[in-house]
């Protein structure tokens, strides 16, 4: 893949806000919570990306896109990329059919709306899918999704109609022309950082363990996966406090050191990806 740089970079942010508090009905404290990352998570990550001229790719709900409409523009005014994530932030394996084909339009429709094209990145919200999903992803037009975990530094054609059964095993379904761009719980400050409500994960790691995570598996990609891609999955709400900005900062500062590392966002990586040699 001589067409591709050593190790693509991509920081990608889920601007969740109080998309799903709102469906949901939270309480004042969790809708707060929700909210820091349009007041404060959003134009600190923001500011930051210009000051080291970070291009990046934001998947933001409908909800949110056309609530804060000021957030938004500022992320269009950077240069990033707008993907959909939902209208509420909804769990597809929980929407039908009709519905989540409605659902998926709605937000595709918004996207154009404020960008001028029709968006090319898709990431389900909570990264659960139904059976139909990819499927319906693909069919609206989508160039790539972003939910699944099959690889980690490579893109892939995600597959349609795969059949798991006891009684018969599995049977694979076809390749489809929509690209996975593959993501990890461990490259995602969600579960690190915010406690479950349930309990079963940490939450409220050290930023220098989440550091070390990510920066050991920087450097495997850039030494093992010429022409990889790293993407980091990050929500401006949990991200956005000081303590972990200075920590993305140093991650940042580690990818920027390594030899013919770069940051992009994750339409231009596919697009080169797809017509790579
Ligand atoms: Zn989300």
């Amino acid at each position: 893949m001589t067409d591709l740089p050593r190790l693509t970079v991509a920081l990608t942010f889920d601007h969740d806000s109080i998309s799903d508090g709102v469906r949901r009905g939270d309480s004042p404290v969790k809708l707060s919570h929700a909210e820091f990352g349009v007041r404060v998570g959003a134009p600190r990550i923001l500011s930051l990306l210009a000051e080291r001229e970070i291009p990046s790719t934001w998947f933001v709900p409908g909800h949110t896109l056309e609530t804060f409409p000021d957030s938004t523009a500022a992320i269009l005014a950077g240069g990033h990329e707008i993907g959909c994530h939902g209208w509420f932030h909804e769990d597809a394996a929980e929407l039908g059919r009709d519905e989540e084909r409605e659902m998926i339009e709605r937000c595709a429709a918004a996207v154009e709306r404020v960008t001028g094209a029709r968006p090319k990145g898709w990431r389900a919200p909570y990264w659960s899918l139904g059976p139909a999903s990819l499927g319906l992803v693909e069919a609206a037009g989508f160039a790539y999704d972003s939910s699944l975990m099959a690889d980690d530094y490579r893109l892939y054609q995600v597959r349609h109609g795969d059949r798991h059964s006891v009684a018969e095993g599995s049977r694979f379904g076809r390749e489809g022309a929509l690209v996975e761009v593959p993501v990890s719980w461990a490259l995602d400050d969600w579960p690190h950082f915010e406690p479950a409500p349930g309990g079963g994960r940490d939450g409220l790691s050290a930023p220098s363990k989440v550091l070390e995570i990510w920066t050991d598996e920087l450097k495997f990609a850039h030494a093992h996966a010429p022409g990889g891609l790293l993407t980091i999955t990050m929500h401006p709400e949990c991200i956005g406090r000081g303590h972990r900005m200075a920590m993305l900062e140093r991650f940042i500062d580690a990818s920027a050191a390594l030899d013919g590392v770069v940051f992009d966002r994750l339409d231009r990586y596919v697009e080169r990806w797809s017509s790579r040699g």
